[in-house]
């Protein structure tokens, strides 16, 4: 599978899959890790279950988390990129209209 064949919204997908992942798994760790060091001899065996799935939900908020601020930095990067269009090159531009080499070149259709 080739990352480039894929269209837009298919690459943007699996990266948000990916951040999800990431912090979900990164948080995961993180609350293993303080289990292990902190909290794990003092607990009863019937105490373990439900802080396992305090864990899984709190990682799963976090990957949640995660995959929001990928989302809202990739449509502020695109902002910030440009959203409108020049009708005659189709080049990215931050205003509506031609942009500037069409409006100066020879060939601008206005
Ligand atoms: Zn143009």
């Amino acid at each position: 599978m080739k990352l480039a064949s894929l269209s837009r919204e298919h690459r943007e997908l699996i990266f948000l899959v990916l951040a999800f992942l990431i912090g979900f798994l990164g948080s995961l760790t993180v609350c293993a890790w303080l289990l292990i060091r902190f909290g794990w001899q003092e607990m009863a065996w019937w105490e373990i279950p439900p802080t396992m799935l305090q864990m899984l939900l709190t990682s799963m908020s976090v990957g949640v988390m995660v995959c929001g601020a990928v989302l809202w930095l990739s449509l502020k990067w695109r902002t910030l990129r440009g959203t409108h269009r020049c009708p005659v090159c189709d080049r990215k531009q931050r205003k509506p209209g031609f942009c500037e080499d069409c409006v100066r070149g020879p060939g601008h259709a206005g």
